[in-house]
């Protein structure tokens, strides 16, 4: 009876907003999402998308707690708020405690609360969300889904830096990584895609956004990512700069006289597409300058193909084998002459690409880019909110059958 299923709400608590999706258990598509947005100002709002309709409302000077109350409102017009039986909360940070998503209980908040120096912008937030939720909600459930689970698979000769070892035993300085509920996603629909053996494959997911990170994927296992103690390594990102000599971080300090809260602002916001175009971080952006012949975007977009197809080269060691390089996130499932770009430095693995199937691929579809043969270019779209809804439903709802995975055909 789909009318009785219980709901599962996806929450998502950024520095200053809230993100929400809430999932009937056995329909595909989200029966409500949105976003409460620059909390703590004059301009907070939130925004419900229900039906194909926006409902856009202004909670002037309004914090996590009045965006969460906001939300229950609307649900309670809508007559949803009773029928939600777990809740989903994003955390960015489970350092090496949390290796999948748990049930939320005094000691695993004190647990995020710990990992929070690891993650200072963001699990605090995190945790306001949680709480919030769990006062408001006190009878369902909550499940906690951490974005740095899925790495703790890596091996330790992969998570190591070499860098003295005190500052892993006194601050868990190694890598980490990040977009695990992306990664993982990505990997399971990819899987059922092409009709792989879930416990014989080898994937590349490569998520493109704004903050990009790729994660080679052995048998389901992530065994190495590109990001590491914190999302900055590795890929080159939006404003972030990725991989960077440790040595050209202390030679600008010096020179420029940039004290650490000034070069911890570099890497993470004057850098990547941004600092390497001087026009933008938006990709849509610079792909309309490099067609009018703005030499800046031109070489930012060529530095960020080059660099993901390098760290390609670098994953393809730990797997033993490679059925398909993956291709998600806004750039990744969007931009055509991004992924084309990047499969043009592929030819070393046997990959070409079909120029017309990806020309075509674009906008939320799932499907090849590359001509026949292994491994193969494929586009998949991520979707955290439903991998989230789907942790936190198997989690409340163990004993109940609940029809609701990533891999039915209900999902399509
Ligand atoms: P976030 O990491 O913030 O979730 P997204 O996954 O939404 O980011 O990706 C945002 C990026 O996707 C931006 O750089 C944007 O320009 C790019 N993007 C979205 N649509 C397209 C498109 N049609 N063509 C090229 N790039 C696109």
């Amino acid at each position: 009876m789909a009318n009785c299923s219980p709901l599962a709400l996806v929450v998502n608590c950024g520095s200053s907003s809230l993100k929400f999706a809430l999932f009937d258990t056995s329909l595909p598509s989200p029966l409500v999402d949105g976003l409460a947005e620059r909390l703590g100002s004059d301009e907070a709002s939130i925004r419900f998308d229900r039906n194909g309709t926006r409902r856009t409302t202004p909670i002037v000077g309004a914090g996590h707690q009045q965006a969460f109350d906001a939300l229950l409102a609307f649900l309670t017009e809508h007559g949803l708020r009773d029928r939600i039986g777990v809740v989903g909360h994003r955390v960015v940070h489970g350092g090496e405690r949390f290796t999948r998503s748990v049930e939320i209980t005094a000691e695993v908040m004190a647990g995020i609360d710990d990992c929070a120096v690891l993650a200072p912008l963001h699990n605090p937030a995190n945790l306001v969300g949680i709480r919030a939720a769990m006062a408001a909600l006190p009878d369902a459930g909550h499940v906690a889904v951490f974005d740095t689970a899925f790495h703790q698979t890596i091996p330790e000769e992969a998570y190591l830096y070499a860098l003295p070892q005190r500052f892993r035993r006194d601050f868990g300085v190694r890598r980490y990584g990040f977009h695990g509920t992306s990664h993982r996603y990505v990997a399971a629909r990819a899987v059922e895609f092409l009709g792989l053996d879930p416990k014989d494959h080898g994937l590349i997911v490569l998520h493109l956004g704004n903050g990009a990170s790729a994660t080679a994927v052995s048998n389901g296992k992530s065994v190495d990512t590109s990001m590491g103690l914190t999302p900055v390594e590795g890929l080159v990102m939006g404003t972030r700069c990725g991989d960077v000599d440790a040595g050209a971080l202390t030679y600008i300090a010096r020179r420029a006289g940039l004290d650490v809260d000034a070069l911890d602002a570099m890497v993470n916001k004057e850098s990547g597409l941004l600092g390497l175009s001087e026009l933008s971080n938006d990709c849509r952006t610079l792909e309309a300058a490099a067609a009018e012949g703005h030499a800046g975007a031109r070489m930012a977009l060529d530095v960020f193909a080059y660099r993901i197809a390098r760290t390609v080269g670098a994953l393809r060691m730990p797997l033993p084998r490679l059925d398909a390089v993956v291709f998600t996130g806004g750039i990744g499932e969007n931009s055509a002459s991004v992924r084309a770009s990047v499969i043009a430095r592929l030819g070393f693995l046997g990959m070409h690409l079909d120029e017309d199937a990806n020309r075509a691929m674009r906008g939320g579809t799932a499907g090849c880019v590359s001509r026949s043969g292994r491994p193969a270019a494929l586009v998949m779209p991520t979707d955290e909110e439903r991998m989230i809804a789907c942790d936190a439903a198997a989690i409340a709802f163990a004993d109940a059958p609940v029809a609701f995975s990533v891999f039915s055909e209900a999902a399509e």
